[in-house]
This record gives structure tokens, C-alpha cells and sequence, in this order.
């Protein structure tokens, strides 16, 4: 008879550490508080399903268990993860390495995932909260508020974090955690959206542009993002704020002053190609506006603007230089121009707030990694292990939270079914 293992959580990380731990014999049951088991993965992708990416590596993750994703995905990566799905039947999209199932729908991810936890006949306790684990000699007892109390060999906390909590992860795997004597690094949301304190936006909700931004930290760069910059009524987002959002979060939360500085011509910067200008004492970017300045001196500044970036945004960065729209070019001072330039490419935006766990795709902090072994054993409590966001690993957008679920899943189910002691690493 295999050994009895209890996995706390239905999510990507709980399911696969289920499967992984069924395949090797173990007798599985899952807990999980919502009426059904994955709804978080049913909203990821945009309703896709970005399950994973070819460029993998721990560059790509933040937090103290950085150092561990290196030997995870040794064990279990990218091309484990694509032959896990392909073999449950799922043909896989490849979109410039983001990796979809090819239906377009998280759905199939999700069903492919119920129907080997069906085959394995892994049972599923839904609307069980677990409220309590406890140690006595060599058994773990799991208790659910629901009164059930049963006893297992090992148990994989795989509760996720506090990111989107109407999925079901509410934070309450950290009170168990803490409960075992593990150690919470403080979390915040991460993949957020940035609500920043200036009281324009709303005139300019709704436009998208490509554009360069910096994170800056106390006034240091700390970050750089490029890509679709999406304004919204309260600041900004889209993926290269996403991208910035953690290291945001955390700067906000010690007290930090955290603004975004928009370059909203980036194909100005100066490169090679620009040397022309360069020998001649003037940059691409300079040569831009002084032919502008030329070219359209007999026109209101309403029509300069017009056709450099979204007209919105021209409209308000004249605004913001204190230009009025019906000035004619020709006679802008100097010392205008050269504002109303240095304002395109770099617009500052202050940040009051991260957009909350509501809306955040992650939550970044969890469970100190560095009380974890490399297979995911606690420390402290032998045969809990931990899988998936409730660690303190995060990743950034692009299919790299879910192959850490995926990864530390099956990780952590494997070793918990052995349950070998010399698999646990000093
Ligand atoms: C809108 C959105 C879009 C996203 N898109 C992507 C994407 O395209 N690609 C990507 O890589 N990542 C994406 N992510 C992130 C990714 O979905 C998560 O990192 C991943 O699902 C985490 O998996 P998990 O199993 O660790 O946690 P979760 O998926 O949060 O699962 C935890 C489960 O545990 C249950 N649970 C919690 N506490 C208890 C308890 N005490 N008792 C019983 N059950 C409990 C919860 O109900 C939940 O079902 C997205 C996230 C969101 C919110």
C-alpha cells in the first residue's frame, strides 16, 4: 500500500503534486475550499492559459527561493512540463516561446489536469477548509473546519498566496505555515496595475502606446520595462508596468518615494546608427525637434503635436509644459520648446499605490525558501512540503508563475510520495 498523501489546495501547483505523487504510488486527496478545483487557472492567459515559456531560468523569478528554480527545473522544466501535457493529450501553441494550449482555452488545461486526476483516482474533498495541520509522532493530521480530521503520511501545502483571493487563495496557507513554525516573508501584490497621484488620467484613459520606462526608487533607477504602456483613470498599466510592479510594491511599503519615468519616443535613443548626428554635435532626437520646430512653425501648437505620439497624450504634455494649444509654434520661448521636449521622453509619473490583491495576478513573499529543501520539505516539520505561489517565488508575466506551479508541484509530489528520508537535502 502506497503511502497517504494529503495536498492542500486544488490549484496548478496542488494538482500536479497530486498526480505526481499518485503516479508514484501514493494514495492521493486533495482539499480544497472552493466548490471545484483550478478556477484561478480558468482566468489566466486572458482565458488562454500562458502555462509556461521557452526562456526559463531564474533571471526570470524574484524572492528567496531564486536560488532553488535552477535545480527544480533540472528535475522538472519546460520540456518536462510540454511532454506532462502532450501525453495527457494536450497539443501545445507556441507564440514566440509563450507556450498556450493550442485550443486557446485555459479550459483544456484545466480538464486535462481532472481527468488524470480522475484516472489516478485521487480523491477530492471540495468546500474543505483546512484549517489546522498537526504533528504527532510520525503521523501529520489534517483538520478541516468542516470537522473532518484525518491522518497522513505527508502533506503538500499548496494554498497559493493572496493574489486574486475570489479564486479561493485568501492568505489562510501562510496562518498554517506559521502555525508549523515556518517564517512569512511580507507579501505584496506583484502584476498589478500602478495608481499613481497626479489628476490627469482621466483625460487620457483608455490610450495604449509603446514606450520606456523606468522605475525610479528615491529617485534612483532601479528598473527599466519597454513595451505597451496602457493609461487608465487612476495611472498606468499594461505589461511593462506589471513588470516594474513588484519592486514598486515593495518600495511603497518601506516608505519609499516610487515614480515611473515615460520615454514615450524610445526609438530616439541614440545607437550606431545615429552617429551621423553624433558628429555633427546633434543627437537623432534633437535632430527630430529641430526640424519639427522648422517644418511646422506656422502651425498652432494643437497641430504640432498632432501625429508625433496619441494625440491625447501630445495634448497633455503641452498642457504640462504650459504651452496652450492655440499658441503658434513660432512663438513658443525657447526655454518651452526645449520642456515640451524634454517631456516626451522623459514624463514622470508619482506612485501612490500598487493596485490591490484583488486585482494583482501574484502575490510576491510566502514561505521563507530558506527553510525549505530542495525538495520542498520543511525544515522543521518532516513530511510537510510546500508547492507553488505560497513559496516565496515569483515570477514575472509570460508563463513563469504557472511553470513554478507546475515544477514545484511535481517536485514536491514526488519526494513526498518516496518519502525517503535521504531524498530531503541538508
Ligand atoms: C487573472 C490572472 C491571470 C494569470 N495569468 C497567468 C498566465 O497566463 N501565466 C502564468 O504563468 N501565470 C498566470 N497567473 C498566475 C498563476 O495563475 C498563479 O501563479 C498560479 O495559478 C498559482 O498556482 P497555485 O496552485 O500555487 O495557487 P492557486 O492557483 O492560487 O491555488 C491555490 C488553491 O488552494 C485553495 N486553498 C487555499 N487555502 C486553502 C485551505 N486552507 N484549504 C483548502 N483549500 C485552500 C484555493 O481555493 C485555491 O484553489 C495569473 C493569475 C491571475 C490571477
Amino acid at each position: 500500500m502506497g503511502r497517504k498523501i494529503a495536498v492542500v489546495g486544488g490549484g496548478a501547483a496542488g494538482m500536479m503534486a497530486a498526480i505526481q505523487s499518485a503516479r508514484a504510488g501514493a494514495q492521493v486527496t486533495i482539499y480544497e475550499r472552493n466548490d471545484r478545483v483550478g478556477r484561478k487557472l480558468l482566468s489566466t492567459g486572458n482565458g488562454k492559459c500562458n502555462f509556461s515559456n521557452e526562456m526559463m531560468g531564474s533571471d526570470y523569478y524574484f524572492g528567496s527561493g531564486k536560488a532553488l528554480i535552477d535545480t527544480i527545473y533540472r528535475d522538472f522544466g519546460v520540456n518536462e512540463t510540454k511532454d506532462f501535457f502532450s501525453s495527457l493529450g494536450m497539443r501545445i501553441k507556441d507564440r514566440n516561446g509563450y507556450l498556450y494550449p493550442a485550443s486557446e482555452q485555459a479550459s483544456t488545461v484545466l480538464d486535462v489536469l481532472r481527468y488524470e486526476l480522475e484516472r489516478l483516482q485521487v480523491i477530492i474533498h471540495t468546500n474543505q477548509q483546512v484549517d489546522s495541520i498537526v504533528r504527532e509522532r510520525k503521523l501529520l493530521f489534517v483538520e478541516t473546519r468542516e470537522h473532518k480530521k484525518e491522518k497522513y503520511d505527508a502533506v503538500i501545502l499548496a494554498c497559493g498566496g493572496k493574489a486574486a483571493p475570489k479564486t479561493g487563495s485568501d492568505g489562510s496557507g501562510f496562518k498554517l505555515a506559521k502555525k508549523l513554525g515556518h517564517g512569512v516573508v511580507p507579501t505584496v501584490p506583484a502584476l498589478a496595475a500602478l495608481r499613481c497621484k497626479e489628476d490627469f488620467f482621466k483625460r487620457v484613459a483608455g490610450v495604449r502606446c509603446d514606450a520606456q520606462l523606468t522605475l525610479r526608487v528615491d529617485g534612483q533607477p532601479v528598473r527599466f520595462e519597454r513595451g505597451e504602456l496602457q493609461w487608465t483613470d487612476y495611472g498606468i498599466s499594461g505589461i511593462p508596468v506589471f513588470q516594474l510592479s513588484r519592486d514598486a510594491a515593495y518600495a511603497l511599503r518601506d516608505g519609499k518615494n516610487v515614480a515611473v519615468e515615460i520615454n514615450l519616443m524610445p526609438d530616439y535613443e541614440q545607437n550606431a546608427e545615429d552617429e551621423v548626428y553624433v558628429c555633427s554635435g546633434e543627437s537623432k532626437y534633437e535632430r527630430f525637434w529641430a526640424d519639427r520646430w522648422i517644418r511646422q512653425s506656422n502651425q498652432t501648437m494643437e497641430r504640432f503635436v498632432t501625429g508625433i505620439v496619441n494625440k491625447k497624450i501630445g495634448l497633455l504634455l503641452l498642457k504640462v509644459a504650459g504651452i496652450k494649444e492655440t499658441d503658434k509654434a513660432n512663438l513658443v520661448p525657447e526655454s518651452s520648446r526645449k520642456k515640451l521636449e524634454q517631456l516626451f521622453r522623459s514624463f514622470t509619473v508619482t506612485v501612490g499605490e500598487i493596485n490591490s490583491y484583488e486585482q494583482a495576478q501574484v502575490c510576491a513573499g510566502g514561505i521563507d525558501c530558506m527553510e525549505v529543501s530542495h525538495e520542498l520539505e520543511s525544515r522543521f516539520i518532516p513530511g510537510v512540503f510546500f508547492a507553488g505561489e505560497i513559496l516565496d517565488i515569483d515570477g514575472i508575466c509570460g508563463g513563469y508563475n504557472l511553470q513554478w506551479a507546475w515544477s514545484s508541484g511535481s517536485v514536491a509530489g514526488r519526494a513526498a510520495a518516496s518519502g525517503e528520508k535521504g531524498m530531503v537535502s541538508a
